[in-house]
């Protein structure tokens, strides 16, 4: 049997995230894991945790730690024979380590865009959403948004670098578009070779960009 692949991404706002991430699962043959999906559907659904959960989604402010733990840990223990791909957890340190406590990560991916990117970034160039949701997109709030994005991310790299599971990818060109510098899948299907190997591929193709 091949060997089970655990990955999460990690990225600022605006970074393209989601559409990055649904592209690396589904060239690699991986089970994407959203928690703003989760987060979203308990909200619609109006579930006990879509209850707690809404007002800090709304306001697009952390939702407690011991939340998201008690959304995502029970599903990921459920897949114990999948690969599957994270977005979007871990994003504390706390969260990180609850997720430690349960599984063994092979990698973990941290997207590193130019601030002017970001700036000027306004849809995703695939699904046309707005990838900064925030009515106040003054640079000076988005600089703010970005401090507290790393001043919370860096405890969680800095562990998976101390594991050895953390893989930065830059993108170094200027450009408001995301197909620019991660490729869209050629295969619609997961090659064979990367399936059976993904830690080498997704390893080559991200040192490509
Ligand atoms: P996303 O779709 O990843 O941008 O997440 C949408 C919103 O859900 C975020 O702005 C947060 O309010 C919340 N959220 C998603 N994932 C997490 C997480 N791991 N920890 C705390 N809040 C989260």
């Amino acid at each position: 049997m091949a060997k089970l692949f655990r990955t999460a991404i990690m990225g600022p706002p605006g970074s393209g995230k989601g559409t990055i991430s649904k592209r690396i699962a589904q060239n690699f043959g991986l089970q994407y894991l959203s928690s703003g999906h989760f987060l979203r559907e308990g909200i619609a659904a109006n579930t006990d945790a879509g209850v707690l959960v809404k007002g800090y989604v709304e306001r697009s402010m952390l939702v407690p730690d011991h939340l998201m733990s008690r959304l995502m840990l029970p599903r990921l223990e459920q897949l114990t024979g999948h690969s599957w791909l994270l977005d979007g957890f871990p994003r504390t340190i706390a969260q990180a380590k609850a997720l430690n406590d349960i599984c063994q990560m092979d990698l973990v991916i941290s997207l590193n865009i130019p601030f002017e990117t970001l700036r000027e970034r306004g849809r995703d160039d695939v699904t046309g959403e707005p990838l900064i949701q925030h009515a106040d997109d003054r640079p000076e709030a988005l600089q703010a948004r970005l401090r507290h994005y790393k001043d919370v991310a860096k405890p969680v790299m800095n562990l998976y670098k101390c594991l050895r599971q953390e893989k930065r990818i830059t993108q170094q060109r200027r450009s408001s578009k995301q197909t620019a510098w991660f490729p869209v899948p050629r295969h619609p299907v997961p090659v064979l070779g990367y399936r059976h190997r993904p830690h080498l591929a997704l390893h080559q193709l991200s040192s490509q960009h």
